[in-house]
Formats: structure tokens, sequence, C-alpha cells
């Protein structure tokens, strides 16, 4: 299978084709190897992790430089990303030693109620191009803490990323078959690794519709799963906002690599008193930046993934120009390469409100009153990252409890770390990555009723 750089279309490299029963002898492997790393204790996984993310951390340079070529975000953001990518790996090696049970009285004198964690067993991971390393760590390292074993297919616009942290794993003496990467056709793997009665839990990072089908074939052998799915991000951005904070925040949430994030903004609704400030600054912010070859170094906005993405970003455009929206910066492409774009004037219906736009397009709202905000944002069967700005803290609290989502932004834009936990609500997925919590995606509960204890 070729890879091919997003910038300018030249091949990168190539990965294997593993065929459905090649899938299914890599899962086979990871059953064999869960025995024993299971059997280790928290602090042994946790000291084979940190050695994972001490490598990651020395190669990062290189890592990120795959990044750019494979997937096209600009360096320094690749850089970035590698960071982020490589702190799941060391906030999971620590948790590794703290996964705990309870014990309880029990109705009846003579017993006690223990609770013990357990590893789920092998698992299956199937994960996107937008983040191709980070995707990766925060469900292999929480998964490898709590003693599962992992089989992670990539997508196959960026396998090279994954390919080359699979190896740092296994320099770092995580045993064969501990964590494997497969690559190949989706539809294939897709359907081993929601088939097979061997794995015991998928997770899922992609779009909503892929989710929907991945969950479908994993209830005939009821797998746990876990899905970090689409978005429709709401910014509400009140008359008592910082205009300076507000305008920074709405472009830090959106051009991140270049608007192709599923937290990112995708209907910013801004209120009347601040509206046209608002509008004018963010054009001009958007104008500025410089789109590019991310190896580049004064280039903020890459390439989008693929002519496909190209497409559909234009269709957004023309569908809300045709219903009455007007540009006021953007709205071209050169191939690949499309200019940060601000659309005015949008209103709730238009596609750019309904759909997850995964470019870099901001379509402003105009709104009056908080209720009506709420009622805007709430409007949409997603529920995963929103966004307020406002300098009133009681107005803060109201919001944020209004508001259906699982993440919310308080006068920032950037809400990723690994130490808070990932998710969404309503069709945006199920469960939690990164935090204290994301082990307990990795781990079953089972109870021991002690008579005589
Ligand atoms: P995106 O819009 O981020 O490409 P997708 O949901 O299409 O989102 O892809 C996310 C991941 O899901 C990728 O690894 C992709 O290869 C995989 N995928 C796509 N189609 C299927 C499928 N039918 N079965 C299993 N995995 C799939």
């Amino acid at each position: 299978m070729q890879v091919i750089n997003p910038s300018t279309g030249e091949p990168v490299g190539e990965v294997k084709e593993f065929s459905r029963t090649e899938v299914a002898a890599v899962i086979a492997a990871a059953d064999r190897a869960l025995p024993a790393w299971r059997a280790l204790s928290g602090k042994e996984r946790s000291r084979t992790l940190r050695r994972w993310y001490d490598l990651i951390t020395e190669h990062a340079d290189e890592l990120a430089a795959i990044i750019t070529r494979e997937q096209g975000k600009p360096l320094a953001e690749a850089r970035g990303e590698v960071a982020y990518a490589a702190s799941f790996v060391e906030w999971f090696a620590e948790e590794a030693k703290r996964i705990r049970g309870d014990v309880f009285g029990s109705p009846e004198p003579t017993r006690r109620i223990v609770v013990l964690k357990e590893p789920v067993g092998v698992c299956a991971a199937i994960t996107p191009w937008n983040f191709p390393a980070a995707m990766i760590t925060r469900k292999a390292a929480p998964a490898l803490a709590a003693g599962c074993t992992m089989v992670v297919k990539p997508a196959s616009q960026t396998p090279l990323t994954a390919v080359r942290l699979a190896e740092l794993a296994e320099q770092a003496g995580i045993p064969a078959g501990v964590l494997t990467v497969v690559t190949g056709s989706a539809r294939e793997i897709g359907a081993e690794l929601t088939g097979n009665p061997l794995i015991r839990k998928v997770t899922f990072t992609g779009s909503t519709e892929i989710g929907r089908l991945l969950l479908e074939q994993s209830a005939a052998t009821v797998k746990n799963t876990s899905m970090e799915l689409g978005g429709n991000a709401p910014v509400l951005v009140f008359d008592d906002a910082d205009l300076e904070v507000a305008v920074a925040g709405v472009l830090a949430a959106k051009y991140r690599n270049t608007g192709q994030s599923c937290i990112g903004a995708n209907r910013v609704y801004v209120q009347s008193g601040i509206y046209d400030r608002f509008a004018a600054l963010l054009a001009t912010r958007s104008a500025s930046l410089k789109v590019g070859d991310g190896f580049d170094p004064d280039v903020q906005i890459g390439p989008l993934i693929d002519d496909a993405a190209v497409a559909k970003v234009s269709e957004h455009i023309a569908d809300a120009i045709a219903q009455g929206a007007s540009l006021l910066t953007g709205g071209t492409h050169d191939g690949r390469f499309y200019q940060p774009t601000v659309l005015a004037g949008v209103v709730q219906g238009m596609q750019v409100t309904r759909e997850e736009i995964f470019g870099p397009v901001l379509p402003l709202i105009r709104f009056d009153d908080e209720a009506e905000a709420i009622r805007l944002a709430n409007d949409t069967e997603f529920g995963l990252a929103a966004y307020l700005f406002t300098r009133d803290a009681a107005r803060t609290w109201r919001v944020a409890a209004a508001i259906e989502a699982g993440m919310v932004g308080i006068n920032t834009g950037l809400i990723s770390n690994e130490i808070a936990p990932f998710g969404g609500i309503k069709q945006s997925g199920l469960g939690r990555e990164g935090s204290v919590y994301g082990i307990d995606e990795y781990l079953e509960t089972k109870y021991l009723a002690w008579e005589g204890a």
C-alpha cells in the first residue's frame, strides 16, 4: 500500500497490506501474549511504558517529520503532536501503578465484598489520520498499562507514524504480540477486528458513520467499546467577552491541523453587540495566516488530507453562499491548499451548521440572547466539544451547565491534554480517554463474595 504526501502528491513510503487471515494470526498472537503481560505487576509494566515514552521523546524530530510527510500538518504542529502523544505514554506509565479495587462490608456480618480490577483482554484500536501518533498512544498506553494487549489499525493515509511507534515500543522492551500494528484495507481488517471472538474490546476514533458500523459489527460478540466520534463544536461569543481573547481562542480552535480536528470550532455564534468588531478582527487575522507546505517554517496552515476533503469543503462553502451567507475572507483553494475562510450571515440549517466541516472554514451566526444561543448550540446530534467566551462568572456556570457537550473550553480554544478526560456525549461517542478515568476503559470489575473473610 502506497503512502502519499498530501502536500506534494508524491509517494513517501509503502506498508504491507495485511490479509484478513494474517490479521486473525496477529490477533491470536496478541491472545497468546496476554497471560504473561497481564501477570506482570503494574510497576513492571510502568517501567516498560516509561522506556517507550523516553524513546518517543528521543525520536521526536524524526516522528514529527514522518507526520508532516504523510499527513501534511506544519512541522511545529507535528512536534506538538509528538509531545502530546508521548504525554499519554508518560501519564499511563504512572497510572499503571495505581490500578486498585475496593473492599466493602456486606449485608451479612460474616462476609466481605472484594472488588478487583482486571484487564479487559485483547483490544483492537482503529485510528484516524488527523493525529497519526496521538490517537494511537491515547489508546495503546492505557490498554497496556491495564495489562491488555492491543492490535492497532491506523488510517490508510497515515500508517508510517504507527509503524515507527510500534518499532520504538519493541525497542522499549514491550514483548512481541503485546502491541502490533496491522495495515491494509479498513473494511477487511475492521471486519476481522470487530468479528473475531478473541477481541474483547474495540476502541475507535473517527467518523460517527463508521463508529455506528463498528458498534453494529461488535454487537454480534458483545464487545466492550469506546468511541470517539465526530463533533460539531459550537462557539458562543458573548458581548461581555474580551475581544482579543475570543478571536485568539477561535483561531486556535479552528485552524489547528488545517481545521481537521474533531473538536475544531464548527459554528461560531456571536452576540449582536460584539458581532461586527469580532467578525472584522477574525477575518483580518484569518487572512494573515500563511498556507503552504508543512516543512516551510513560516507556514501555519497545511494542505487538506486529500481531494475528497477539498471537494467537501467547497461544497459546504457553496451551500452557505447559495443560501445567503457572504465571504469575509478566503473561499478559494489551490489544489489541496485551502485559504482560511470566514463566512458571515450564516443561519441555522445551512450545511456548515449541520455537518462536521473538517477544513479551515469559520461560519459566523449572529444571536441576541443567551437562551437562544444555548438552544442553537444544542441543536445537533453531536456533543463533543463546545467553547464559550465571556467574562461573567454567573453566565459561565449557567451556560457551561446547559451546553450538551463532553468538553467545554472557557475563554480558551485549546483544551486537549493528557490529564483531562477527552470524550463526547450524544452521537459523539462513548467513553473517555486520557486522565485518571481513561484506564477504566480497559479494566473489568470482578466481585468476590467472600464468606468467612
Ligand atoms: P475520517 O473522516 O477521520 O477518515 P473514518 O471514520 O472514515 O474517519 O476513518 C477513521 C478510521 O476508520 C480509519 O482508520 C479508517 O481506515 C477506518 N475505517 C474506515 N472505514 C472502515 C470500515 N468499514 N471498517 C473499519 N474501519 C474503517
